[in-house]
C-alpha cells in the first residue's frame, strides 16, 4: 500500500475515512525550527530522519484530503515555559479555520498553567497534548496538579510522550507517569507511540488503568528497527485490549509515505484471527473518535 491506495483500503474497511490522533500542525516559525532539529536527526537522534511532508501547510491539509483523513487532533507542545497560552491561542484559530481539525491545547508546568488550560477546555479543546520528553519536566510536577485534575473530570484525552524514545529525557518512562495515574484514576490517557520502547511495560499500565490508551505513532515501521521491536505477544495483547488503541501518525514530520503506518497496522490485523478488519474499524475509527468525544448523541 502507498499512499495512493489508502482510500480504497479505508473504503474496503466500510469506513467513510480515518480519523488521526496525533497530527502536528504548529505555526510556521515554530515549524521550521522543528524541521531543522530533525535535520540534525543524525546527530540528536544517531539517525537521518528525511520529513516526507516538508511542504507549506496548505498543502500538507491537501496530502490529509487526499488521503481520507476526515478528523484529525492538530498536536502542539512548549519546549519552554511561557509558550503554552500563545500555541493555544494559535491552535484554537487553526482548528476553527479547519473543518477536518478538532481544537487541541497543550500545557507546560508554571504559573497560570491551570488558568489557560481551563481556558482552553471552555471553549472546546478535546484533545491535550503532553511532551514530557522535549518540555523536559516532570509530569508530577506540583504545578501541573490542577492540569491532570482538570483534564480528568472533563473526561477529555491527554496524548502524552513519556516514553524513552527516541532518545530518553529527563523525566521520560512509564513508571514515572505511573504516578500521575494513581493519582489521578480518572484521567484518560494516549500513550503516544505506544510508550515506545517499552511495549510492553504500556500494555501493563493499559491492563492496570482502565483510562489508558495506546497511539500508534511511528510503532512497528521499518525505519530505524522499530519493526523489530515489538514484543514477541504484540498482537495477542493487542487482542485482549483491541477497544484501546488509536490511530497516529506523527504526520508530517515523518521520514516515510503516511500509507506505512497503516500497513504496519494492518500487518497486526493480519497477523492475529482475534484482530482483522475488526481492529482496523476501531483503530482507524471507532476508538479516535471516542476519544475526541465525536458521533456521540
Ligand atoms: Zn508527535
Amino acid at each position: 500500500m502507498i499512499d495512493a491506495d489508502v482510500p480504497e483500503f479505508v473504503a474496503g474497511l466500510g469506513l467513510p475515512g480515518l480519523t488521526d490522533l496525533h497530527v502536528h500542525f504548529l505555526p510556521d516559525t515554530v515549524q521550521a525550527k522543528v524541521w531543522e532539529f530533525f535535520d540534525r536527526a543524525s546527530v540528536e537522534y544517531g539517525t537521518e530522519w528525511p520529513i516526507h511532508y516538508r511542504l507549506p501547510a496548505a498543502e500538507r491539509l491537501a496530502v490529509l484530503r487526499d488521503l481520507g483523513v476526515v478528523t484529525f487532533a492538530p498536536l502542539v507542545y512548549p519546549h519552554k515555559p511561557g509558550m503554552a497560552a500563545w500555541l493555544n491561542e494559535w491552535v484554537r484559530e487553526f482548528a476553527a479555520a479547519t473543518p477536518e481539525a478538532v481544537p487541541t491545547a497543550t500545557f507546560f508546568p508554571e504559573p497560570g498553567a491551570g488558568e489557560y488550560l481551563a481556558e482552553a477546555l471552555s471553549a472546546g479543546a478535546r484533545c491535550v497534548k503532553s511532551h514530557v520528553q522535549v518540555g523536559a519536566y516532570d509530569p508530577r510536577d506540583p504545578l501541573l496538579d490542577t492540569v491532570w485534575g482538570q483534564l480528568a473530570e472533563a473526561r477529555v484525552p491527554v496524548v502524552i510522550h513519556c516514553g524513552h524514545g527516541p532518545v530518553p529525557g529527563k523525566f521520560t518512562g512509564l513508571d514515572v507517569f505511573e504516578d500521575v495515574l494513581r493519582r489521578h484514576p480518572r484521567l484518560i490517557a494516549v500513550l503516544a507511540h505506544a510508550g515506545a520502547p517499552e511495549f510492553d511495560l504500556a500494555l501493563d499500565l493499559v491492563d492496570r488503568h482502565p483510562g489508558v490508551h495506546l497511539d500508534t505513532t511511528m510503532v512497528g515501521v521499518p525505519f530505524n528497527g522499530a519493526d523489530e521491536r515489538l514484543p514477541a505477544d504484540w498482537t495477542a495483547r493487542l487482542a485482549a485490549n483491541a477497544d484501546r488503541v488509536a490511530l497516529g501518525t506523527d504526520f508530517p514530520s515523518i521520514p516515510y509515505e503516511y500509507a506505512t503506518q497503516l500497513r504496519a497496522i494492518a500487518g497486526w490485523a493480519a497477523a492475529d484471527d482475534r484482530l482483522g478488519d475488526a481492529f482496523l474499524r476501531a483503530v482507524l475509527w471507532d476508538t479516535p473518535r471516542r476519544l475526541l468525544g465525536l458521533d456521540s448523541a
